[in-house]
């Protein structure tokens, strides 16, 4: 599993040649993810009643208050005795459903009728299955003794009072919420949904739907970028900014750092005289502009930003090329959230695949590559989806993972191994 510290660390050697960014000023990832995530905390928790509570994660440790069950009770519908039972008959003194408070005691010699879930009265030592009795009015004959205790559920069997159930740090799923529904629980404490707040810049951009001018583009990151920070349990806030310029750049974002936990712009971070976006940054807030030792996704701004007084959130400028801004994400937005939820395991699985194709690579930066992975003869084996360019969304559809080239090759050759981390997961 990958939790807090990252891992990209086996791969330390500082970048050194060509392609674009001075390789000398070329951040190996490794150190980038490590400082992108010490700068992150878990957002304070909060109270939240148990269904909304449903997928995030519990911020302190759940100890039992009282046994589970709380009673002794009864495991069968039936009838509950009193010690050893012969072939004789038995008066029926009384009957308990489940949820009654028990009227009657159990006295040697008689027989209580009593159903699954029902609290076992006092002197009751054993339940013998309906199925096991002959019925006659308010008299029963036992056909199969029952070993002594039988069918009973004893209190504390399941949990006992003072026994921890949960751990800080469970992601709450069905059966950890049953669980403290079965304490009795209305509220648990939990870190919130982080709140993301996506934002796409660009003079080209146009929404969907609206009839595209010359030049310009449909705006696709803020789509993929909110479905991402959304199936990563973010609640998201989608704004496109259609402009470069500096002062709208600068109001637009400055308006939406108040509904930010995090925010996460892209466009505008590369070296051209509109890239203004990471200028606008730095101008809000702590936020440096990176060159990471990676492809796609080179240029990268990442700080903090003092949203409200005192209040400071982490800030993503992601690069505005689509499958830059994708793998962006995956590599550090989405440890990021998962921070903030105050998870532990912050990164995607990743399984080993045998190569299928060649896959080239640019030295000096870790390559992803988006690829396709089949099963054969319990292998996975990866093939690349087509073109890589940083721009070819389409490469993405196919995708099942992003294939890792270490910093240190240049080519990957078929029949090899290489590591990939699974898209789609939970
Ligand atoms: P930039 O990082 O702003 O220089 O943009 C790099 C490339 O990505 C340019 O071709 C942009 O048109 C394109 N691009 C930027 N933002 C988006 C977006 N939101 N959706 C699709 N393409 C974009
Ligand atoms: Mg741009």
């Amino acid at each position: 599993m990958v939790t807090e510290t990252n891992q990209y660390e086996n791969e330390h050697e500082h970048a050194a040649t060509h392609d674009h960014g001075d390789a000398a000023e070329l951040v190996p990832l490794s150190e980038h993810l490590q400082s992108v995530i010490s700068a992150v905390q878990p957002l304070a928790p909060i109270g939240l009643a148990l269904l909304d509570a449903a997928g995030c994660t519990i911020a302190t440790d759940v100890v039992a208050h009282e046994d589970v069950p709380a009673f002794d009770n009864s495991a069968m519908d039936g009838y509950v005795v009193a010690g050893d039972v012969d072939e004789d008959w038995l008066d029926v003194t009384g009957e308990i459903a489940a949820g009654d408070e028990p009227m009657v005691s159990v006295e040697p010699g008689t027989a209580v009728r009593i159903m699954t879930g029902a609290q076992i009265p006092p002197g009751g030592t054993t339940v013998v299955p309906v199925e096991d009795v002959d019925e006659d009015g308010d008299r029963i004959r036992v056909r199969q003794a029952p070993s002594p205790g039988a069918h009973i559920r004893r209190a504390g069997e399941a949990v006992q009072a003072g026994e921890t159930v949960l751990d800080a740090g469970t992601v709450l799923d069905a059966a950890n919420i049953g669980m403290l529904a079965a304490l009795g629980h209305a509220y648990v404490s939990v870190f919130p949904q982080p709140r993301v707040v996506i934002v796409s810049t660009g003079e080209e951009l146009t929404d969907p739907g609206v009839e595209r001018g010359p030049g310009a583009i449909y705006d696709a990151n803020s789509y993929v970028l909110t479905v991402l920070a959304r199936q990563t349990g973010a609640v998201t806030m989608r704004r496109m900014i259609p402009s470069d310029d500096q002062q709208v750049l600068r109001q637009t974002i400055e308006d939406l750092l108040p509904h930010a936990d995090l925010l996460v712009t892209t466009g505008g971070v590369s070296a051209g005289r509109y890239d203004l976006v990471k200028v606008v940054l730095a101008e809000l807030g702590d936020v440096r502009f990176t060159k990471v030792g990676m492809r796609p996704g080179m240029p990268q701004a990442f700080g903090v930003i003092e949203a409200d007084p005192d209040r400071f959130i982490p800030c993503f400028g992601l690069p505005g090329n689509p499958v830059s801004a994708y793998v962006s994400f995956e590599v550090f937005v989405r440890p990021v959230i998962r921070r903030l939820q105050g998870r532990r395991d912050l990164s995607r699985p990743r399984v080993s695949a045998t190569l299928e194709a060649p896959m080239p690579s640019v030295a000096n930066k870790v390559e992803f590559v988006r690829v396709a992975l089949r099963r054969r003869d319990g292998e996975w084996q990866a093939r690349p989806t087509g073109d890589q360019g940083s721009g070819i969304l389409r490469s993405l559809v196919e995708a099942d993972g992003l294939a890792e080239v270490p910093a240190d090759r240049d080519r990957m050759d078929v029949g090899e191994r290489v590591l990939v981390h699974l898209l789609r997961t939970d």
